[in-house]
């Protein structure tokens, strides 16, 4: 028997007429470095994401599901074509402005996308590019920036405002299926050609209801969440689409992302939330240390991407400022898991669940996976490769526009779950830990060493600003710890010294007996600790190592 319910699809439709009424007073407020921001209403950025939807399909032409890119910061435009495109029928294509020009061009020929909105600050990256984008007809350009550099360029280039002046304000929307396509990512892609990841009008809101709920970042028109975590990194963690549903205020740090801007900000627009990866959170402390700043009012920030050093934690608690951990992936959508500890706890009960990357709400469901293939129990010690699945969790990559879609083996199993390539146990109360990617592994001598349990006790140490722990190659016990260590500015610590602090915490046998001080640890496109670069520098002799 069916149920007697109505069969409304769920789309990013409905989250734009929702939150342009019944939250119309909502604000998206955008950095702009000048005394007074960018202040618009969520009824004006929905009006004007009408406008958007208009222009592009009466004068670009944009039709079906056509792809339509944007190369921005993130703005208020940009949540303006979050809204616009999906709703459309079309999909929106955020590009990642800190990948390499030939990733772009790849990533871009790919998707066939046939219309580019571009920042006019980030025409430098993108006019060497548009010879090679071989499906591109369209440039649109908004905000500030050298237009000259599009002289003589093949797509026909247009200005934002221009395109979406004079427009009719409303759209005979189209009734969408809740599973068509309504934006991608593609993924970073550390080892082969990036992969697409597809979203649906469903899953995004199904993932929005997840966002917003208590268990996760649970927050309301009354908050205000800074959206570091760029628009291009999942979907800014799904936050554009979350805050339209339930009218929480958007503050857009535009291209001013250093940490002393994002001190300023803060301090004068006072976010109640905000989100972002550990390094934009660890250069905000040096920041305010140096600087102090009041960044009492963000009563919560998601923290997630890569693991939190709990060290960061306690120091951002003495600043009033409460971090929660997250854990999750383009392929996710990116929420998967979120560290809120039980409740009824005290302070010092709740530290070890804080520390963890969090339980998974009921749309995610886990398992672990032995080395034999076994499903492993959730006791807290059996460590094994995380899988998951759920509605808002990927089953395939995009195949591009002539392709079809792809399931790698290593990606995903033969029953439809999702492979995360994480490894961790699951304690019997359901909270993940995860201990390292499982190409990040050290296996020593037949046993496993966590590099992120090296690295969180490392970054504890005063005098250390980062550490990175990557395995090298070692001819007794097959693979070693390698730690390459950022001492903080005037600091003194020698290995000596950071050895003995390891001692006591770490077992002895997992101890590196190599160390690199280097100047920073380098970073991917999207601020994470790039491992497969200090690997590479290992190899090549390019780090001073000392060994004892
Ligand atoms: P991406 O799809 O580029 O965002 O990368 C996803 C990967 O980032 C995950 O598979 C994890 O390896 C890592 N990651 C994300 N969040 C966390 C976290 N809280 N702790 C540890 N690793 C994380």
């Amino acid at each position: 028997m069916l149920s007697t319910m109505q069969d409304v699809p769920l789309t990013v439709t409905r989250i734009l007429k929702h939150g342009m009424t019944i939250h119309g007073r909502s604000q998206v407020t955008t950095w702009t470095g000048e005394e007074e921001p960018q202040r618009r209403t969520f009824a004006d950025v929905g009006e004007r994401a009408t406008r958007l939807a208009n222009a592009l399909r009466d004068e670009l032409g944009v039709d079906g599901d056509q792809r339509v890119a944007t190369l921005m910061w993130n703005n208020a435009e940009h949540v303006e074509a979050y809204l616009a495109i999906p709703s459309m029928g079309a999909v929106l294509h955020p590009l990642n402005l800190r990948l390499p020009p030939e990733q772009l061009v790849w990533i871009v020929n790919h998707a066939a996308d046939r219309v580019v909105i571009a920042n006019g600050s980030l025409l430098p990256l993108l006019a060497p590019l548009l010879p090679h984008l071989k499906t591109v007809e369209h440039v649109v350009v908004s905000g500030p920036g050298d237009r000259s550099l599009l002289d003589g360029c093949a797509p026909r280039v247009h200005e934002y405002e221009e395109l979406i002046a004079d427009r009719p304000t409303t759209y005979a929307w189209p009734e969408l299926d809740e599973r068509s396509a309504a934006a991608m990512c593609y993924t970073s892609g550390t080892t082969g050609d990036p992969k697409g990841v597809v979203y649906s009008h469903r899953s995004i809101y199904l993932h929005s209801m997840q966002v917003n709920m208590a268990e996760s970042m649970g927050l309301n028109d009354k908050d205000t969440t800074l959206v570091v975590v760029p628009q291009f990194h999942v979907m800014a963690w799904g936050l554009p689409h979350a805050t339209f549903m339930t009218g929480i205020n958007m503050l857009m740090p535009d291209r001013f992302l250093q940490p002393a801007p994002l001190a300023e900000m803060i301090e004068r627009e006072k976010p109640t939330h905000a989100a972002a990866v550990p390094t934009i959170w660890q250069g905000l402390l040096a920041e305010v240390t140096a600087n102090p700043r009041d960044l009492s009012s963000m009563a919560s920030v998601t923290i997630g991407g890569a693991a939190c050093p709990p060290a960061l934690m306690e120091a951002y608690d003495k600043l009033g400022v409460r971090l929660c951990h997250a854990w999750g992936m383009t392929e996710t959508s990116p929420l998967g898991t979120m560290a809120h500890p039980p409740a009824g706890l005290t302070p010092e009960e709740e530290w070890p669940y804080r520390v963890t990357q969090g339980r998974f709400p009921a749309g995610v469901e886990a398992r672990l996976i032995g080395p034999g293939g076994e499903v492993l129990p959730w006791d807290g010690e059996s460590a094994g490769e995380l899988e998951v699945r759920g509605p808002w969790i990927a089953g395939a990559y995009y195949g591009g526009a002539a392709g079809e879609d792809f399931r790698p083996d290593d990606k995903f199993s033969e029953d439809g779950w999702l492979k995360t390539g994480d490894i961790g146990v699951i304690s019997t109360d359901g909270f993940l830990t995860l201990t390292d990617r499982a190409k990040d592994v050290i296996k020593s001598g037949g046993e496993w060493i966590s590099s992120v349990e090296l690295e969180n006790a490392l970054m504890a140490h005063p005098d250390v600003a980062e550490a990175a722990v990557v395995a090298v190659p070692d001819d007794r016990w097959s693979e070693r710890p390698l730690a390459t260590v950022v001492l903080k500015e005037g600091a003194t610590a020698d290995y000596e010294e950071l050895r003995a602090f390891l001692a006591g915490k770490i077992a002895k046998w997992q101890l590196p007996e190599r160390w690199a001080m280097i100047p920073a640890v380098p970073k991917t496109s999207v601020g994470k600790f790039d491992k497969k670069v200090i690997r590479k520098q290992y190899a090549d002799g390019e780090l001073d190592v000392t060994k004892f």
